[in-house]
């Protein structure tokens, strides 16, 4: 199940049952075969894989994808998110049960949404979702009707300037937005939460529906839950356990970015791309399908004895969904720069390493249409 586009679940729509996809595809045209069962093992001396189902696996290479999980955040645990106050930040039931929340929310109701510290999965998505329910309380609900946006950053992450005026114009009277709150606190139960705002000041408002998106970490990281029932995975620490926890306080895998290839010690053959990888490019799906076209490339140059790409290109392009019919977008160009050994935002393709990246101002309907032939060529490249 995609989670992009999942948002339109929750203003009705689409189906939740519409963000499903095989990989049928590429066992059938690619000849590549799948095994149901989640990895619980890294022996990176043995170069071996323990699965779920008993077997072991050898590798010469390995790549990982496994994606994030969240973490138990402003008093809260996996369970309440399952059951009280999803998160959604993985389509799936969660999304469903926070539609069914939004349409059962009073007419004069309070929705509110955290974002924890970046980096977290989309930089755009939580202030896409933010504008999404105001459109959607604004047709749906009273006037009375209100989004509270808690971001624990001091700033909007991505798209400032269009999705600034978004929250503050488009959705004025709805939406307000908090940038530096912290020390949150949610009663699952009774949905009080408690805060402090970017100046200090305690604050505290009772929501009916309350969305937290917590923090986040590469899946595998530790033997506490960390990870819904969706995924369960993840919860047995197996990447902390094979040494691969070693970017951002152990939060990320760190790689170096010409092949993917893990920085950790007794990292050498394993790749982890995708939102699981520390490499200072954005967490997101189109980002992810470049990260794994560069790896691949790496990997076959490797398996043949030669150097990967020394000069490796990205691309990241997103849209961000406005209200039901409108959209903008952002796109960026991020080149390899050898002084930080990272990646970096160059001039639109250009060798201007560390220039503005193309942004669009535009929130328009011609946008939104755009957006879903995007995303079926997004998807159309990585599983048909
Ligand atoms: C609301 C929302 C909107 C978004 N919108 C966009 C957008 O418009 N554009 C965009 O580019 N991106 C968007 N994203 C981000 C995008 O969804 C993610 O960046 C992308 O899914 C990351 O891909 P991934 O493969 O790293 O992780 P995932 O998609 O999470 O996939 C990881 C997979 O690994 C599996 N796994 C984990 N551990 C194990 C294990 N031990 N064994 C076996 N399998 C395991 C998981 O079950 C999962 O299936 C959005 C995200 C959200 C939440």
């Amino acid at each position: 199940m995609y989670n992009i586009l999942s948002g339109l679940v929750l203003n009705g729509s689409r189906s939740l049952g519409s963000l499903g996809f095989t990989h049928a595809s590429l066992a059938s045209k690619y000849g590549v075969e799948f095994v149901r069962a989640s990895l619980v093992a890294v022996d990176t001396l043995a170069r071996e894989l323990s699965l779920s189902n008993g077997a072991k696996l050898p590798y010469d290479r390995l790549v990982l994808a496994p994606g994030n999980e969240f973490e138990d955040a402003c008093g809260l645990t996996q369970a309440d998110y399952d059951t009280r106050t999803p998160h959604a930040w993985r389509a799936g039931p969660q999304t469903q049960l926070l539609r069914d929340q939004l349409v059962a929310m009073p007419s004069n109701g309070t929705f509110v949404i955290t974002i924890p510290k970046s980096p977290y999965r989309c930089p755009p998505g939580p202030y896409e979702r933010a504008c999404l329910v105001a459109d959607f309380v604004k047709t749906h609900k009273g006037a009375g009707a209100r989004v509270v946006v808690l971001d624990e950053n001091p700033s909007i992450q991505a798209e400032a300037a269009t999705l600034s005026k978004a929250l503050n114009q488009i959705h004025a009277g709805v939406i307000s937005y908090v940038p530096g709150a912290n020390a949150i606190q949610i009663d699952a139960n009774t949905k009080v939460v408690s805060y402090r705002d970017g100046i200090g000041s305690s604050r505290t408002l009772t929501a009916q529906v309350v969305n937290p998106i917590p923090p986040q970490r590469a899946s595998g990281s530790s033997g506490s839950s960390g990870s819904s029932a969706s995924s369960a995975s993840s919860a047995n620490g197996w990447r902390t356990q094979a040494g691969l926890a070693n970017g951002t306080s152990g939060r990320w895998a760190a790689v170096n970015v010409l092949s993917f290839e893990s920085t950790a010690t007794g990292g050498a053959g394993i790749h982890v791309i995708g939102d699981a990888a520390h490499c200072g490019l954005p967490k997101a799906g189109h980002v992810a399908n470049q990260e794994a076209k560069t790896c691949a490339d790496a990997i076959v140059r490797l398996l043949g004895g030669q150097q990967s790409d020394p000069a490796p290109v990205a691309t990241s392009a997103c849209y961000s969904i406005i209200t039901a019919s409108t959209a903008s977008w952002m796109t960026a160009v991020h080149q390899y720069d050898i002084a930080s050994r990272g990646m970096k935002v160059s001039n639109n393709g250009g060798n201007t390493v560390g220039a503005k990246p193309v942004k669009s101002t535009a929130i328009t309907s011609k946008n939104f249409k755009r957006m879903n032939i995007c995303f079926s060529a997004l998807m159309d490249d990585t599983f048909s």
